[in-house]
């Protein structure tokens, strides 16, 4: 069941997270979502056969190349969790108000699939914020360690920023959805 762990880990009576059910594949949606959680963190997520595959992203993405920002991979997501903004209450899983950052397509270069499989994938993003070549790589992990490290790096190209640009977390705080910040969604 692709959606197993995700519903292990919710009790949906008390949040007002989706229940969700696996999608049809062949979509290529993403979506960031901020999440102002015990620690604020950014959930990245790249559809992939019907689900979001996921990864918490501690800092962030950064559109300076050779930033690499790390990348928990976490339980695959429902496609219409990509939607969610809101206030999961305090005591239940990933506690905290959540909103869409960023949205829009993602293209793998080269096969996708075997890049996820692989732990090197190469895509380009397509959002409103976030825009060009990127790549996720799976670094190696301690035996005792449950979760897998990935580094979400961006590619070098017309929409990479130098390190003396405003950073697009700043500048950017808002929903893409309702253009509401963390503060104005917490209940
Ligand atoms: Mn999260």
């Amino acid at each position: 069941m692709a959606l197993e762990a995700y519903r292990k880990k919710r009790n949906f009576t008390d949040t007002p997270e989706p229940k969700g059910r696996k999608g049809r594949s062949g979509g290529n949606s993403f979506v960031i979502q901020k999440h102002d959680a015990r620690q604020l963190h950014y959930d990245f997520r790249l559809e992939m056969d019907g689900v979001l595959k996921s990864w918490a992203v501690a800092k962030g993405p950064s559109l300076v190349p050779g930033e690499k920002r790390l990348a928990v991979h976490v339980e695959d997501h429902p496609l219409d969790y990509g939607t969610f903004e809101g206030t999961i209450p305090k005591g239940e899983y990933g506690g905290g108000t959540v909103i869409v950052w960023d949205r829009g397509s993602w293209t793998p270069i080269g096969d996708g699939a075997k890049g996820y499989a692989k732990g090197h994938l190469d895509f380009e993003l397509h959002g409103e914020k976030l825009g060009g070549r990127w790549h996720l790589v799976r670094i190696a992990h301690k035996p005792r360690e449950k979760r897998e490290n990935w580094l979400l790096i961006k590619g070098d190209d017309e929409a990479a920023r130098s390190e003396r640009d405003p950073d697009i977390l700043e500048e950017r705080p808002e929903s893409i959805a309702t253009g509401r910040e963390i503060k104005d969604v917490e209940g």
